[in-house]
């Protein structure tokens, strides 16, 4: 799924009717009364969605009424110099709820990452309480 792929999704299931033309996209604004289509979306080359309203909505009305947070209209960071995940290793409370997990890259890295609640990760772990790891079964990352 590309930024773009994301956004018309949405448009289509706001009854927006996202139509190309010429490597742009039109649609009506779900952020006001519209009646012809005032929108025009490109995908820049980084993959970002660029969005305009003709009748002068703001990206953030525009990305409320679509209930898309503002990193859908941005290409997800490659992750550069880090090589792949071979291993993720979650370190969880008492209660077994995740805090934050190591993850081992090939060629070998560490990197620790805590969830950001909404289905990503953030890769930093400030301010989360440091625990053991407790999993019998693989041991700690060496
Ligand atoms: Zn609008």
């Amino acid at each position: 799924m590309t930024p773009l792929n994301t956004v018309l999704a949405a448009l289509e299931a706001h009854g927006c009717n996202p139509q190309e033309s010429g490597g742009q996209w039109a649609a009506l604004c779900p952020a006001h009364e519209d009646s012809m289509p005032s929108l025009s979306l490109t995908a820049a080359d980084d993959g970002r969605v660029l969005v305009k309203c003709h009748g002068g909505c703001s990206f953030e009305e525009f990305a409320r009424a679509l209930d898309l947070p503002a990193s859908a209209f941005f290409a997800p960071k490659p992750n550069k110099g880090l090589g792949r995940i071979v291993a993720a290793y979650s370190y969880t409370d008492e209660a077994g709820a995740l805090l934050f997990e190591v993850v081992r890259f090939e060629p070998k890295t560490f990197r620790q990452r805590r969830p950001d609640g909404k289905g990503g990760w953030v890769w930093s772990i400030k301010g989360v309480r440091q625990v053991l790891y407790h999993d019998g079964r693989t041991g700690p990352p060496r």
